[in-house]
């Protein structure tokens, strides 16, 4: 039977160490929050930001606006983010409202102050292996990765998913771990091959969002299976993979939820800090 990988208990360990960063600051760091409309998911996830900044001494700022707000009020909004000496990150929440482009929307925000490590400066640092501002999901993947204690160096690690925010990055902070990188995606699983990757896997990380893809009679024995995938299956939450199945071959494995997502909004705030460092 797996191991837990309980993101909520690796996060207060890291939020602990966040508030007394925090402490030693001589400001009192300020998240900006920028919210368009009324998306559900999106208010759960502000809440949860929200909650989290203010357990460690970050204030947080919601911007509400309206959800037919055209994309220059909105690109203004950031610019004059940008210059407040007040405000030290800006997080955007997604989805957007429709016609608004999110690429153009995440170069708006300058590098010191994006908090989401979605900037193409930040995405860049990342190929380079220089970047201090990480997306925050594929931070959390790796944080999950380091409790378990193993060394990346030379394992078979395949991503599922080849997001611009999770499965991309994240291949490029495996690789910098000198692990071997399989990314599988749409077209893997088309060409039938998913399967077979999944079964070679020492390590197997999925971000694609489709209940039950992964089949737990493919995880490797002792895989490490992190699961980043969130479903809404009738009143439960769940990942992409089959979890009891799973669970019984694998070594360790994130449930979900209580897994990935609360790791996610704490590298939020890590990241936050980090950028008050650059400011300052
Ligand atoms: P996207 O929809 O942007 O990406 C999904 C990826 O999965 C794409 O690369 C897509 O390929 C690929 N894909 C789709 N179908 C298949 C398939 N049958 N086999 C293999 N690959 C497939 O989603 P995100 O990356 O934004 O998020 C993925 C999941 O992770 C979602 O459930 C989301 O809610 C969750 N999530 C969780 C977070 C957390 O903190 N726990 C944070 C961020 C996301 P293509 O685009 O080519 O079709």
């Amino acid at each position: 039977m797996a191991n837990l990988l309980e993101g909520r208990l690796i996060a207060e360990e890291i939020k602990e160490g966040l508030r007394r960063q925090i402490q030693g600051l001589a400001v009192k760091p300020v998240l900006a929050s920028l919210l368009a409309g009324n998306n559900a998911g999106a208010e759960t996830y502000v809440r949860s930001q929200k909650k989290t900044a203010e357990s460690i001494g970050i204030e947080y700022k919601l911007h509400k606006l309206d959800a037919d707000i055209k994309e220059d009020d909105l690109i203004e909004l950031i610019k004059r983010l940008n210059s407040d000496k007040s405000v030290n990150g800006i997080i955007v929440q997604m989805p957007l409202p429709n016609g608004i482009d999110y690429r153009k929307i995440s170069r708006c925000i300058i590098p010191q102050k994006d908090v989401e490590g979605m900037h193409p400066d930040n995405l860049g640092k990342l190929l380079f292996g220089k970047a201090t501002i990480l997306p925050c999901t594929p931070a959390a993947v790796m944080e999950l990765l380091r409790v378990t204690g193993l060394d990346l160096y030379g394992k078979e690690v395949v991503v599922v998913g080849h997001s611009e925010i999770v499965g991309k990055p994240l291949s490029l902070l495996l690789l910098e771990k000198f692990a071997t990188v399989t990314v599988a995606h749409i077209g893997t699983s088309q060409a039938g091959k998913l399967q077979d990757h999944i079964r070679r896997a020492e390590v197997l990380i999925v971000a694609v969002g489709k209940a039950g893809l992964i089949r737990g009679e493919w995880i490797k024995d002792g895989a490490i299976v992190i699961d980043v995938g969130i479903n809404r299956v009738g009143d439960k939450i769940v990942g992409d993979v089959e979890f009891e199945a799973a669970e019984r071959r694998a070594a360790y494995i994130t449930p979900v939820p209580g897994g990935v997502g609360p790791l996610t909004v704490t590298m939020l705030m890590r990241n936050l800090i980090e950028a008050v460092r650059l400011q300052l």
